[in-house]
């Protein structure tokens, strides 16, 4: 199977799991018609598979709020072990995006470390193996750990704003980020890190609570919770324009120095 017939086995997956997330909400019935829910289109086989997630006006905004449980401990401000943030996250249905998920992808590494590294969801590739970062995207976070940083991938820890894929890999909907952001304020309170990474808009703006687009905000230290917070590109946006690739090694050799580190001479 190749990876446009993957991507569409998906996306009927996706369209599949939300309908039937929506009769469980009690709909009945759909209006196909209505000039205000989209259509979601399906490329023609000869278009680019998309690198990086579509905005996409989906039918899902439509939805109603499923009244979400309560992240307790996060939101009573306690520290958590990472072991005890997962069961708290348990079999999820916070959110619209349970039904569409294979797996949780709670995020993965060293339970100390000094960098935590913040992306914004699951993709398909993440999806299926329940790994942050795994994916093509993944691959070139890895490159930059390990080759640009010269440190391990299980020396750091990665993990997502939201736990579950977003469908055709869209951005996380602010319902979604809502249900979800608690867990990733939990896993870094938890690991108490000396540097947190952003990896583009999702996570910068979420976690700093800024409209600040991250052309502007990136190389830049910031702070959440007196821990120093450096935004960056994120890598699927470097596949899509490799030309921007130093603007993150020079990013990340802020951090290095920041946290005493050698600063290699290249990636
Ligand atoms: N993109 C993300 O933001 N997170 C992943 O885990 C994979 C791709």
């Amino acid at each position: 199977m190749n990876q446009i017939q993957k991507e569409f086995l998906d996306i009927v997956a996706d369209v599949r799991a939300h309908l039937e997330y929506q009769r469980a909400l009690g709909i009945k019935s759909i209006e196909t018609g209505s000039p205000d829910i989209q259509t979601p289109r399906v490329q023609p086989a000869t278009a680019a598979v998309p690198k990086e997630r579509p905005v996409v006006a989906a039918a899902a905004t439509h939805v109603v709020k499923e009244p979400s449980m309560p992240v307790t401990a996060a939101k009573a401000g306690q520290t958590m072990t990472l072991e005890a943030i997962r069961e708290e996250i348990g079999d999820c249905t916070r959110c619209k995006l349970h039904p569409g998920r294979k797996n949780i992808v709670f995020g993965e590494g060293n339970s100390k470390a000094s960098i935590v590294f913040v992306g914004e969801g699951p993709g398909f590739e993440e999806d299926q193996q329940g790994r942050p970062f795994v994916g093509e995207a993944g691959e070139l976070l890895t490159k930059i750990i390990e080759s640009g940083m010269k440190l391990k991938r299980e020396d750091v820890y990665i993990c997502n704003i939201v736990k579950c894929r977003p469908p055709g890999n869209r951005n996380p909907e602010p319902d979604e980020v809502e249900s979800c952001i608690g867990f990733v304020k939990s896993q870094i309170r938890s690991i108490n890190p000396k540097v947190i990474v952003t990896l583009g808009n999702v996570p910068t703006q979420n976690l700093l609570g800024t409209k600040q687009g991250i052309t502007k905000i990136r190389g830049t230290w910031q702070s959440y919770e007196g821990i120093p917070l450096m935004p960056t590109f994120h890598p699927a946006y470097l596949l899509r324009s490799p030309g921007e690739k130093g603007k993150v090694w020079q990013d990340i050799k802020l951090v290095l120095e920041k946290l005493g580190m050698p600063i290699p001479e290249k990636k």
